[in-house]
């Protein structure tokens, strides 16, 4: 039986400390185990898309983007269960071929692939519309054909913060299934960091990825999911329900469960009792106190009346915070879907169009633009607004 068709609530999670080296395939057996082990997840023969992190090229010690070692356990023992993996996902902004082979390269994600013999399959070209008849949002999404393809999506991603939705956990994740430049326009599109998480809900409804690992091995503390800074958790956490699942992670980055844009989400909807959010299996999740989240938005703090206000006067928007790191490599301007950077050469911002999506500041591969609060919020506010 499938680990995502459990319909007791709450939902199973297990949780088991670990850390990369020879002891990690024993951990990732002993966190499946709960779930009957991977047999019980995937059947023979079975291709199954393997849903990565794969935001930006970034060295795995940065915890951007899915360790190979981690996924490297995972592709084992689907094949040992007898399942055919494929690798697969979208990273941020435009993606040419070109693009997409360096930051799998950088990644240290296609020769830990090649070395086990697993295709990386570029999921840019022909998307293919999916009905999403459970979306509130969305009725519909362009999706990478090769994850429709596949007869299962099984998830594998990085616990990290999330500058719009305080987390990018399991429900999160499912939104690389989307190509390139569109996931720019759904950012457009659904503004509101309510509308944004009831978007991604929409889209991982629709598509149900059977089960989800996220590795929080080496987490991303700060400014997630690009410009955060590694830390070491020791955690990986499983799951069929990704409400559940993420659930946990807030618990374990200390997080108010509430505070996660998703699980609000998802308890609007019924799906999820935030109470009562999970039957745990393994080791404790322990809060970690001093886990630093991303700066929390004046925004967040108004009445939803005063939001259109509160965007233009006390929102943080993007800016150029190191010229110096600055490559001209125009990333930022690329993924930007409703074209408010400019490059002249450095990156110019038009504030009136900006949407506040920061997307630019997620796929910037120098850290040199960052979300920054205007004058008026620093002084009405002070430092509330870097409170989480
Ligand atoms: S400038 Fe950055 S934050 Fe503003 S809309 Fe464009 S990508 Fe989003
Ligand atoms: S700010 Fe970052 S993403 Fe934009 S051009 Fe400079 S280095 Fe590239």
């Amino acid at each position: 039986m499938p680990a995502s068709s459990d319909s007791d609530r709450p939902a199973l999670v297990s949780h088991v400390r670990a850390a990369h080296g020879p002891g990690l395939p024993a951990a990732l057996e002993r966190l499946v185990a709960p779930f009957g082990g991977w047999g019980a997840i995937v059947a023979p023969h079975e291709r199954v898309a393997v849903k990565i992190n794969l935001l930006r090229g970034a060295p795995p010690e940065r915890a951007v983007s899915t360790h190979p070692e981690t996924l490297r356990a995972v592709l084992r023992a689907l094949k040992a269960a007898g399942a055919e993996p494929f690798v697969a996902d979208s990273p941020g902004g435009l993606n040419g071929p070109a693009k997409v082979a360096r930051a799998y390269r950088i990644a240290g994600l296609s020769q830990m692939c090649a070395e086990e013999g697993v295709q990386v399959v570029d999921i840019e070209d022909q998307p293919v519309l999916v009905e999403a008849p459970q979306g509130r949002l969305f009725r519909h999404f362009r999706i990478g054909r090769p994850f429709l393809r596949a007869d299962a999506i099984v998830q594998v991603g990085v616990l990290k913060t999330h500058q719009l939705m305080r987390l990018t956990g399991a429900v999160k994740l499912t939104y690389g299934c989307i190509p390139g430049l569109e996931k720019a326009q759904l950012h457009v599109r659904a503004q509101r960091r309510d509308d944004f998480a009831d978007m991604l809900l929409d889209l991982h409804l629709a598509l149900r990825p059977r089960f989800t690992v996220i590795d929080g091995i080496i987490a991303m503390e700060g400014q997630g999911p690009g410009g955060g800074r590694p830390r070491e958790l020791g955690s990986l956490f499983a799951a069929g329900d990704a409400l559940a699942l993420d659930a946990a992670l807030a618990d374990r980055t200390g997080h108010p469960r509430r505070d996660i844009y998703t699980l609000t989400a998802g308890e609007r909807r019924g799906l999820i009792d935030l109470e009562d959010a999970y039957r745990l299996a393994g080791d404790p999740v322990e809060t970690v106190a001093d886990f630093a989240h991303a700066r929390r938005d004046i925004q967040e703090l108004l009445p939803p009346s005063l939001h259109r206000l509160g965007r233009r006067l006390v929102t943080a928007r993007p800016r150029l915070v190191d010229a110096d790191a600055c490559i001209e490599c125009g990333e930022c301007a690329g993924i930007c879907g409703v074209t408010a950077i400019a490059l002249e050469p450095l990156p110019e911002f038009d504030d009136g169009r900006c949407v506040r999506c920061y997307a630019c500041t997620e796929v910037c591969p120098t850290g040199a633009i960052d979300a920054v609060e205007p004058w008026l919020a620093r002084r009405v506010f002070g430092g509330r607004a870097g409170a989480s």
